[in-house]
């Protein structure tokens, strides 16, 4: 399971204090609710693409004593699976959507366009639960720019702990299917 903490610094700052990080200390298991600490567990490295420049950084995993499930703790700045950045994803869809220009390939641009096309009615809706009333673009692509510029205004620790807390699926993750769950385990 992923579990979101807030480590209060960003990627290049997590990434030089490594695993030396300021990891939490879990009271209370959030897949099997036993109140049991949970055990340190190691950790296991991931890539991590920002815009100007990429890290190998470590994420620290914990191990439940009553159920044997682990969960990985994540930095807001990263979507589960994905090695590009929140902030850079959404920079690249907004840079190519106002001006065309690229900020990866072209193929790796369209799999995140196409992505948030496949997720435009579940972000108005959440945005509208984050209270904004605002009249939205009738056009897609409009669309897209305006609910993103937003989520980038709601800031991406707010944005992305809401909405992994409250959808079924992490923000572009691929759609469901046959009402089978996207594993949020890892
Ligand atoms: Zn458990």
């Amino acid at each position: 399971m992923v579990y979101y903490h807030d480590f209060l610094v960003e990627l290049p700052r997590y990434a030089t204090l490594g695993k030396a990080n300021d990891f939490p200390i879990m009271e209370c298991c959030p897949i099997c609710r036993a109140k049991n600490r949970l055990q340190r567990h190691g950790f296991y490295e991931r890539n991590v693409i920002a815009e100007e420049c990429s890290f190998r950084i470590p994420i620290c995993r914990l191990l439940c004593p009553d159920c044997g499930r682990t969960v990985s703790i994540l930095p807001m700045f990263l979507l589960p699976y994905f090695q590009y950045t929140v902030d850079f994803i959404l920079r690249i869809l907004l840079v190519f959507w106002m001006t065309c220009g690229c900020l990866c390939t072209r193929q790796l641009r369209r799999f995140y366009e196409k992505r948030v096309f496949g997720k435009l009615t579940e972000m108005e809706l959440f945005i509208r639960e984050e209270g904004c009333l605002e009249i939205l673009p009738n056009i897609r692509k409009e669309k897209a720019i305006k609910m993103v510029q937003m989520i980038q205004a709601l800031g991406k620790a707010t944005f992305v702990r809401r909405w992994w807390r409250h959808r079924i699926s992490s923000f572009m993750a691929a759609p469901l299917y046959h009402g089978t769950r996207v594993a949020k385990t890892e």
